[in-house]
């Protein structure tokens, strides 16, 4: 497992599962010599569910639903625990409130600590005198107030982070990265029977000349304008991609060569009537494959990349559709 696909709430479940197990086993060596047996059940039984959902956790591979059932599990364990031995039992309250933040979905964690809360109000016997009780139930429920504003930003942080990490800053498509792995997606639902795709790779024509003439602005408008018009002449499942530069890659699915072609077509003819520079008219070249026998994306990108190339040499403002392999 690379560390790019690392599951942090697995490994959290594992440490803490484990760590909080090792922790109560001792807990209930003390019971057993003290011949505590209720809290020694107590203890053991809290101990086993834990283990559990660990072992779960890690066969399943479901850390999510793992989570939910830890942070449940702690919290019914925590109450279970200040109800048998008392007062004492409740040193694990914060604990508890802090961690299920880390293990489950956010607001599961805070109505299990708003239920927590709760519960040890109306329980009998709790808290020795009002002071206790108002100075736990205040500063517990802070830690899970507090804990609940963190995981908030924490999971809108990680969703500004994927959206950094996927879309193309000046155009807002998706990019290069999100291209490789829909391609390689593409390609195994295909060789699985799953649809048919085919690729086009398209370029602005003489760019460098818009550049140079009328300045790095003005081509990063003109590749913002192309990329809206391909947003906008996609089909619902189609999907556009930025390569790089100013190249782009369209995936779709298609049921045959002349739906590709016909795809391709009307991109070249949307472009040639909308995209506009300085300068006047600018236009496109495209290559297009439908996805052969290739069990590598690169050869499939290859040939369109091939049939672009020979768009260009065929006078630009064209396209190519590459020999069906198979
Ligand atoms: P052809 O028709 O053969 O594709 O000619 P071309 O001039 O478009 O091709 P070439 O590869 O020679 O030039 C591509 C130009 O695209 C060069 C580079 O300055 C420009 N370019 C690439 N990425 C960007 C970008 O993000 N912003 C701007 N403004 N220009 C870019
Ligand atoms: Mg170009
Ligand atoms: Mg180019």
């Amino acid at each position: 497992m690379t560390p790019k696909n690392r599951d942090i709430r697995l490994e959290l479940i594992t440490l803490l599962g484990v760590t909080t197990t090792v922790v109560i086993a001792a807990f209930a060596i003390y019971r057993l010599m003290h011949g505590n047996l209720t809290a020694l059940l107590v203890d053991m039984l809290i101990a086993c569910a834990i283990l559990g959902v660990v072992v779960y956790a890690r066969v399943s591979g479901n850390s999510q639903r793992a989570g939910n059932l830890m942070c449940l599990l702690n919290s019914c364990g925590c109450l279970l625990a200040v109800g048998l031995i008392g007062p004492i039992a409740l040193t694990w309250l914060y604990l508890v409130l802090l961690t299920n933040f880390f293990l489950a979905d956010r607001r599961l964690a805070l109505g299990a600590g708003l239920t927590m809360l709760v519960t040890l109000c109306v329980l009998p016997g709790v808290f020795p005198d009002m002071f206790h009780a108002v100075s736990t139930l205040v500063t517990a429920a802070l830690t899970a107030l507090f804990s609940y504003t963190f995981a908030t930003r924490s999971q809108d942080d990680r969703v500004e982070l994927q959206e950094l990490a996927s879309l193309d800053a000046l155009t807002n498509v998706p990019n290069r990265r999100m291209m490789e792995r829909a391609l390689t997606l593409a390609v195994e639902q295909q060789t699985l029977g799953r649809g048919r795709y085919g690729l086009i790779v398209l370029d602005l024509d003489r760019f460098k000349e818009v550049n140079d003439l009328y300045g790095h602005a003005a081509g990063d408008d003109a590749i913002a304008d192309l990329a809206s018009i391909l947003r906008f002449e996609m089909r619902k499942d189609d999907q556009v991609y930025r390569f790089g530069g100013e190249e782009f890659v369209v995936l779709l699915q298609v049921t045959s060569r002349d739906e590709l072609e016909a795809a391709t077509e009307r991109l070249r003819k949307a472009v040639r009537a909308s995209l506009r520079g300085p300068g006047g008219r600018i236009t496109i070249s495209l290559g297009g494959a439908l996805l052969g026998h290739e069990r590598d994306w690169h050869d499939w990108f290859s040939r369109a990349d091939a049939a672009l190339y020979r768009a260009k040499s065929n006078g630009r403002d064209s396209y190519v559709i590459a020999e069906d392999l198979f």
